[in-house]
């Protein structure tokens, strides 16, 4: 999906979730810009082109939406964070969830297109064997490693994928339509 509609859509959530506490405008923002975090593994993207290094360091090394940003592990605690840095500069801890639902919509929308993601991976860091440690430590790491790509795999199995295509398909933009209806609907009824 694109940024547009990733926007929107934590938007819309963002803004539900913000008007129940009493910040409908900061809600909508919060969540919108959560559900553009994910993409920050594409140098291409909205964010990617803020934080280019790190876009590119990520799409090289896994390529976009295969990357740790595109899964709940990555998504659930970067909302939290953002909603919580909001919430508590603003007073109002509970837009925290604006920023959860937001990140993780973005997991959702991507699943519904031809590309999919892999929304459940864990990922566990794989560790270096420097040629200095003894053999022993060696094969304890060798093991670790292994086992942490088994994780990954496992874990990494279920593809959930959808139809549309990215920024060419009408389900999109009703999808991005609809989200705009909602947070105009929110802002205006909670003035
Ligand atoms: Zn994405």
């Amino acid at each position: 999906m694109t940024g547009s509609t990733h926007f929107a859509a934590g938007a819309a959530l963002g803004a539900a979730v913000g008007a129940l506490t009493g910040q409908p405008v900061a809600g909508t923002v919060l969540g919108g810009v959560a559900g553009l975090l994910a993409d920050i593994d594409h140098p291409g993207s909205k964010l990617g082109r803020k934080i280019r290094p790190l876009a590119v360091v990520l799409e090289e090394r896994w390529g976009h939406r295969d990357s740790p940003t595109h899964t709940v592990m990555f998504c659930l605690p970067a909302g939290l964070f953002l909603g919580m840095l909001a919430g508590l500069f603003l007073g109002t801890p509970m837009l925290a969830i604006s920023g959860v639902l937001g990140a993780v919509s973005h997991l959702i929308l991507d699943a519904m297109t031809k590309s999919g993601v892999r929304p459940f991976r864990v990922w566990l860091p794989k560790l270096p064997l420097p040629g200095f440690l003894p053999e022993q430590a060696k094969g304890r790491l060798e093991r670790w490693n292994s086992w942490a790509a088994e994780v990954e795999k496992r874990t990494g199995k279920r593809h959930y994928k959808g139809e549309v295509v990215t920024g060419q398909d009408y389900r999109e933009h009703i999808i991005a339509a609809f989200s705009w209806v909602v947070v105009a609907l929110v802002i205006t009824i909670s003035k």
